[in-house]
């Protein structure tokens, strides 16, 4: 665990040096070697994210914030000190507004349907974007159809970017909520979020942000971004499954009712009544995933010794590289911004005339690991008139020849499928 200034390695980025860090790259898939390209999934763990699991099961298991003997204090230690690297991870905001949870659904979850639930009724609107992920839209579906709060959408334009000009005409002061995506896990497409912020505090409204995609892959500083609530998963940036977090000002959280109820998330308890804990624990209700947050901090660290900055420059080259290559390859539509500008690295596409399965299927036949099907993102999909998509998506493990493996596959398919 760290508490001194990042060290950073190097910049640019040294991608064939660090995937020697990531034990899975050096396998095989189906006699070929993996070409790992579902990141916005998931990502792959470094050696010493695996080593921090094993070491916290091997050497300090136990419950956090309950006992006082030796284990119990080094688990709960380990379990804090993640809270500290997160709260300055995140651009240095204070450790009692880092809330732990299972990932960005359950933070957003716990947003929407615990708090908005109560502070919503049929005059209100909910302004959220068409690129939304189903965790960041469903949630707030169930929530206008509970309080017969209105659901608003700020359109995508022919570029696959947010169209600004619309904000205006959405924005006023019936809009309590504005939920949006730093980063489109479809598009690739980077929001101007704190543009959006600016305008949404300027008639009363509380901002939203699902940070899945972008804090795995841009420096990200909750307060410049001028977000009031923010929530990322663990598991996309290094660390383990079934660790996320919420942020959210303290003022608002301490506002916001617990969701659930026991152990170490109350003050007092009575056989008549129960106080709540201070912040962040009321929200943590219950034994939390200790080993997957005390790993986090491993992969965090990680992540700062290289670098988010260094991190998004090699994500533009790899991008930069595939939009280059897919456009030769011909017979390729792309389903988000075709420069590097304002974008990811989640690259959708269709190839004319091959199903998205299949064309996994196939490239799985040749190591290549992509994501198939709607993304979550079902009405994006709708209105990108097409029902799935093929998305290939980079992290700062791979480098050019993934690009290469990717589009000499897609090549094979395209004779195999005879296209
Ligand atoms: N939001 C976006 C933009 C995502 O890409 C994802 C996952 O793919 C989620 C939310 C949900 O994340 P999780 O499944 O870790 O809760």
């Amino acid at each position: 665990m760290s508490s001194a200034a990042p060290q950073t390695i190097e910049t640019p980025l040294d991608a064939r040096r660090l995937r020697g860090d990531f034990p899975i790259l050096a396998r095989e898939v189906r006699g070929r070697p993996l070409v790992y390209l579902d990141n916005a999934a998931t990502t792959q763990k470094p050696a010493r994210v695996i080593d921090a699991l094993q070491h916290y099961y091997t050497h300090s298991n136990s419950n956090v914030h309950r006992g006082i003997h030796t284990l119990a204090d080094e688990a709960t230690q380990a379990y804090e000190a993640t809270r500290d690297h997160v709260a300055r991870f995140i651009g240095g905001v204070k450790r009692e507004e880092v809330v732990f949870t299972r990932g960005t659904t359950e933070a957003l979850n716990l947003v929407a349907n615990h708090w908005m639930l109560h502070e919503l009724g049929p005059e209100d609107k909910i302004l959220l974007t068409e690129m939304e992920h189903h965790a960041n839209l469903v949630p707030w579906l169930t929530v206008a159809k509970s309080t017969g709060a209105q659901l608003i959408y700020l359109p995508i334009d022919e570029t696959y970017r947010l169209d600004m000009d619309k904000l205006t005409g959405l924005l006023d002061e019936t809009v309590k909520i504005v939920a949006v995506s730093h980063m489109s896990n479809v598009l690739g497409t980077i929001n101007p979020v704190s543009d959006i912020a600016q305008r949404a505090h300027e008639v009363g409204a509380q901002v939203v942000v699902d940070a899945a995609q972008s804090a795995p892959h841009l420096p990200l500083d909750v307060d410049a971004l001028g977000a009031d609530l923010v929530a990322f998963s663990a598991h996309k940036m290094l660390g383990p499954t079934g660790v996320g977090v919420l942020w959210g000002r303290e003022e608002l959280l301490g506002r916001m009712e617990p969701c659930q109820f026991g152990g170490e998330m109350i003050e007092w308890v009575t056989y008549e009544k129960a106080t709540w804990a201070d912040l962040p624990h009321k929200f943590e209700a219950g034994t939390p995933n200790i080993a997957g947050v005390a790993a986090f901090d491993a992969a965090l660290d990680y992540l700062e010794e290289i670098g988010m900055e260094a991190i998004h420059e090699h994500e533009v080259e790899m991008i930069t590289c595939a939009l280059d290559r897919l456009r030769d390859l011909g017979g390729i539509r792309i389903f988000g911004p075709d420069t590097f500008e304002q974008r990811g690295s989640a690259l959708s596409f269709e190839v004319e005339g091959i199903h998205p399965h299949d064309l996994s299927t196939f490239l799985d036949t040749r190591g290549v690991a992509v994501r198939a099907g709607h993304h979550c993102a079902q009405p994006l999909h709708r209105k990108m008139g097409v029902p799935a998509s093929t998305r290939a998506s980079f992290y700062l493990y791979n480098t050019t020849d993934d690009v290469d493996s990717l589009c000499s596959a897609l090549q094979e398919a395209k004779e195999y499928f005879r296209i």
